[in-house]
């Protein structure tokens, strides 16, 4: 059995007797078994897994109604919510807390008849772009495990890459699901801001963060949007996409398609020849395909990250105050402690990132500081829209490389806090202005991955992932050895 095939494939091979459920899932729980004390993809394994394997198996047979994912296994990021089930956001703070609800993704999900086989490490609430600032030590990559697997939803990149499970959701608040895609492989999406509800989602920069899938092959991710995206009640920032099909037209090609190639991602500070070679590669490729490749300058991308660390950290200073120990928080015995004491001692366990952010969320927005950092920030947000807008009245997709760089070294980058933060230059313009990002594994070079963004105005998933699709064809890439 090969635990590597994409989603679409698990469903035939279930609906062809090449496999049942509960010896996917037994195989898969093997292979975690095996190479996850390595990797560390997972936080937390579902012990029901082969329970609700045999359950579903039983629908299979009796011919009742089964739902699209056929108890395919599928991994989430530890911040969004199961009810009944820990989420700890890797984080010391939210070590025992039980989520008291499920999130609108996962119900999506358990009704169409998956597996939720475990809870994915991550940057402690999905501040960072490693694994490296999990509670619980980092994820490896799968292509070379000195490196990191990216971030923040590293895990449920290593678990996809390394054959762990079919599919997994990850969160991108300025790029946790493309840049960790991009490290290890794999296809990830970022929704535009509304279509996937965060009902669930443990709230870091509500403002700007989706739910996406992450996937082996852009079908896969189409399939998954399909489940998850619209209305929710539960969330009213979500949009109705009338139940758009993201599926059923994905080959219609990109002939005579015009693309952006986004001068201020191809030409950063840092950005790597490699990388560099690889973007001028798939432009090449687009062209083959029929489409027009133009530059094309957003001059506000320089400006990108520091507004976007800016607002976050705001919102994240005002998300983080309810972890007191009072509404949420661990076991912490109060006697010897008055109030305020106890408060910080609880606070005491949020790791040094996650501290740095709070200090800086409360720094940027207050009396006296406001106008030159929170408003200024503010100010490039809406230029920046400005701007997006204007280029998608020419053009239909923009690109660039997903991350400037390939997978680092463990601690190479972690103590220069500037430099690590910009690897985010290419990422945050589609959370900062609402639009859908997709990154597509590109090219393997000294045996690390490439990845390659797309970009589209609001709404337009449908193109987007035609777009990839094209793409992702044109590419043979090698396995994963591990
Ligand atoms: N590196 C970014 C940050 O630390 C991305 C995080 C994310 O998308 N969740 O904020």
């Amino acid at each position: 059995m090969d635990l590597g095939i994409s989603a679409l494939n698990y469903v035939s091979g279930i609906k062809n007797n090449e496999f049942t459920v509960e010896e996917f899932i037994s195989k898969s729980l093997e292979r975690i078994n095996e190479v996850d004390k390595n990797l560390h993809a997972f936080l937390r394994i579902n012990d029901f897994a082969i329970k609700n394997a045999k359950q579903i198996d039983s629908k299979i047979k009796s011919n009742q109604n089964v739902g699209r994912c056929y108890g395919m296994p599928i991994s989430v990021k530890d911040n969004i919510c199961i009810e009944g089930s820990k989420t700890t956001c890797a984080s010391k703070v939210l070590e025992n807390f039980i989520a008291p609800h499920t999130s609108t993704v996962v119900s999506r999900l358990h009704s169409e008849d998956s597996i939720i086989i475990g809870k994915t490490n991550m940057d402690e609430f999905a501040m960072g772009l490693s694994t490296e600032f999990s509670a619980y030590g980092p994820s490896k990559n799968p292509w070379n495990t000195d490196c990191v697997p990216g971030g923040s939803s590293g895990g449920s990149g290593v678990s996809v890459a390394a054959n762990e499970c079919i599919a997994s959701l990850g969160s991108d608040t300025g790029g946790s699901i493309r840049n960790p895609a991009s490290f290890c492989s794999v296809v990830g999406l970022k929704p535009t801001y509304g279509l996937v509800s965060r009902y669930g989602l443990v709230s870091y920069a509500n403002s700007i963060e989706q739910i996406g899938p992450m996937t082996k092959t852009v079908e896969d991710s189409a399939f998954l949007l399909n489940i998850i995206s619209g209305i929710d009640p539960n969330d009213n920032t979500t949009l109705d996409n009338k139940n758009q099909d993201y599926l059923s037209d994905i080959d219609s090609g990109i002939s005579g398609k015009k693309i952006g190639i986004v001068g201020e991602m191809t030409n950063s500070d840092g950005l790597s020849t490699d990388v560099l070679n690889a973007t001028n590669d798939a432009t090449k490729t687009f062209e083959k395909l029929g489409a027009n490749c133009e530059q094309v300058s957003l001059q506000m991308v320089p400006y990108t990250v520091a507004a976007y660390y800016t607002i976050t950290s705001t919102e994240a200073g005002s998300n983080l105050a309810r972890y007191d120990n009072v509404r949420y928080g661990y076991d912490l015995d109060s006697s010897g402690f008055e109030f305020n004491s106890y408060i910080s001692q609880a606070r005491s366990k949020f790791g040094p990132e996650v501290i740095r952010r709070m200090i800086l969320g409360g720094f940027v927005p207050s009396a006296g500081h406001a106008g030159k950092y929170f408003l200024k920030a503010l100010k490039v947000k809406s230029k920046l829209i400005t701007e997006i807008k204007h280029v998608f009245e020419k053009f239909d997709f923009l690109i660039s490389p997903t991350v400037p760089i390939q997978p680092f070294k463990f601690g190479e980058k972690i103590n220069d806090p500037v430099s690590f933060m910009m690897v985010d230059i290419n990422t945050v313009t589609a959370n900062l202005t609402g639009i859908p990002a997709i990154s597509v594994p590109y090219k393997i070079t000294n045996g690390l991955p490439i990845g390659i963004q797309i970009m589209a105005n609001h709404l337009e998933e449908n193109s987007l992932l035609q777009a990839a699709y094209a793409l992702e064809k044109t590419v043979d890439l090698p396995e994963v050895s591990i």
